[in-house]
């Protein structure tokens, strides 16, 4: 039988300790130092989820490799407007973190290195892509130095592993971003957690949120079930945000809010291969991405990347996605079927109907052979040897579905964030280009649910962002100077 305390309050609850949270968290304690935070965590640590440095690629999503983000059109031009759109996001996150290391939020920016991002295509067709690609980049400021190499000789000297034992008699061609970054988003966390704590945010570790009732007042009692000893408490919020990963849908879809209806959630889960042979990391000093294999989800494409994690450098191939209903790595085989209502059934059948390409993508995926793993590595290193490599299992992202008229539902892959009419709760759905974009995703929060105050704090918040509200890509002698600030605070140096 579990013991129920009295209801404790406070200003804002954060559900969940990942990068989501941390962000807002940190974010908020600045703007408003008096008021009370309440974070509560189901597991006994920060980024014990999709955060945590393995259970992510840890690419600083900029768009600056991911062909995904630069469709051919059908008259063989490409376009870039995605990518814009995705490079402006990381630039708004990057200045963030270059204010929070001058201001003493964040003490160790270990948690973030310059890697160079490159894009990897084979066969005449794709080289021509990607010249087109580079051309059409290359005048827009935020991806000013994107280089097309297509030289054999100059391919060896930037990436001697994926060259060694190469048959270079197929056309090859790279992408070459230099500003590029490999992202600890888990190290990140702990920081920006560890800021909030400090300066008077409490934090309940191993509690789940299992229930959440809007009351009277338009405040939210939240139900907390304490793991470890199955004791239950109450925590009434007068802001809540759902930073929950996974969980948020089912959170979301708990507290009743008319704005989750007819959403659905498909989780995908991802692996990859990781070796630590000095011999290899030092041969291999980028991100390197290919080409979305067919049905794959946009960031399904394999790449390449050098990355380090508490000092120490790792190769990492992947994703090959897996499969379970989880909406958690740590989560239940229960959560897919029970997120299943009445209102999202028909959004689920339609995505099913409708995503045939990605459903067969996964079969195929499911039933690769660790021996068909390295092929598919060695089109990447061709000197792959196995015993380099062990296979990790990664976070799970849970895809949004959502109703559609015409299809029933559509799958999306972005992210979406929810918030009810009032603005008491915010809960974010899906995952990419994810944690990159955490901080356009907390201002976007504050924007929806904090109207009238974020008027008097948007000179603050320009001080966390200068370049709040301005589109980067049209004023380049602002971006110049803000990636030069960015750049000397964050200390970023080509690895
Ligand atoms: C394979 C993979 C690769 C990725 N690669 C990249 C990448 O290269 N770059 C990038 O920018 N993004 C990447 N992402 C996406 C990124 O990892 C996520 O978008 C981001 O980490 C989500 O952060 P979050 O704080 O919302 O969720 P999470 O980090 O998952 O945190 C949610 C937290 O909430 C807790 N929680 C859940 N339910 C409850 C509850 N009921 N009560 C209390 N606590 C609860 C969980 O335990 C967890 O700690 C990748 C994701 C995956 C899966």
């Amino acid at each position: 039988m579990s013991r129920q305390a009295a209801t404790a309050r406070t200003d804002v609850a954060l559900v969940g300790a990942g990068i989501m949270s941390a962000t807002l968290g940190a974010v908020l304690r600045r703007l408003e130092p008096d008021c009370s935070i309440t974070l509560v965590e189901r597991l006994d640590a920060v980024a014990g989820e999709s955060s945590g440095p393995w259970n992510n690629a840890g690419t600083g999503h900029s768009a600056l490799c991911e062909l995904n983000y630069t469709p051919e059109r059908r008259d063989g031009s490409i376009d870039i407007g995605k990518a814009v759109h995705v490079n402006e996001q990381f630039q708004v996150t990057r200045q963030f973190w270059a204010y929070a290391v001058t201001n003493g939020i964040v003490a160790d920016r270990g948690f973030l290195n310059a890697i160079p991002h490159a894009s990897f295509v084979r066969g005449a067709r794709r080289v021509d892509y990607l010249r087109r690609r580079q051309r059409a980049l290359a005048p827009n400021p935020l991806f000013a130095g994107t280089e097309l190499i297509d030289d054999p000789d100059e391919f060896a000297r930037r990436l001697p592993l994926m060259a060694a034992e190469r048959d270079f008699s197929e056309p090859i061609a790279l992408n070459w971003a230099p500003q590029g970054t490999d992202v600890d988003f888990g190290a990140l966390s702990r920081q920006l957690i560890g800021f909030c704590v400090r300066h008077g945010a409490t934090a309940l570790f191993g509690h789940e949120v299992r229930d959440l009732t809007r009351q009277g007042d338009g405040s939210w009692t939240l139900l907390l079930g304490n793991r470890r000893t199955g004791q239950s408490r109450r925590l009434n919020a007068k802001f809540v945000f759902v930073g929950a990963g996974g969980d948020a849908l089912p959170l979301l879809q708990r507290s009743g809010i008319r704005e989750v209806r007819g959403f659905a959630g498909f989780p995908i889960g991802g692996r990859f291969l990781r070796a630590a042979r000095p011999a290899l990391t030092a041969a291999h000093r980028a991100k390197v991405y290919g080409v979305p294999a067919p049905g794959a989800p946009p960031l399904g494409a394999l790449h390449l990347d050098l990355r380090l994690v508490n000092g120490k450098a790792w190769l990492v191939f992947g994703p090959y996605a897996g499969w379970s209903p989880k909406f958690l790595k740590h989560g239940h085989f229960t959560d897919l079927p029970r997120s299943v209502q009445p209102d999202n059934l028909l959004s689920l059948l339609g995505a099913g109907v409708t995503e045939l390409a990605l459903v067969q993508y996964l079969i195929g995926q499911l039933r690769l052979s660790g021996p068909e793993r390295v092929r598919m590595l060695r089109e990447f290193v061709p000197s792959a040897v196995d015993s380099d490599w062990e296979l990790t299992v990664a976070g799970q992202r849970v895809q949004v579905i959502r109703r559609d008229r015409r299809r029933g539902g559509v799958l999306e892959f972005g992210t979406t964030v929810l918030s009810d009419a009032d603005g008491t709760i915010a809960g974010l759905l899906g995952g990419s280009p994810g944690a990159s974009t955490a901080v356009p995703i907390a201002l976007e929060v504050l924007r929806r649910c904090f109207a009238r105050r974020y008027q008097t704090w948007l000179p603050a918040l320009k001080e966390m962002v200068p370049s709040l509200g301005v589109e980067l890509s049209r004023e380049p002698a602002l971006f110049d100077e803000v990636w030069s600030w960015g750049s000397k605070a964050l200390q970023l140096e080509v690895a």
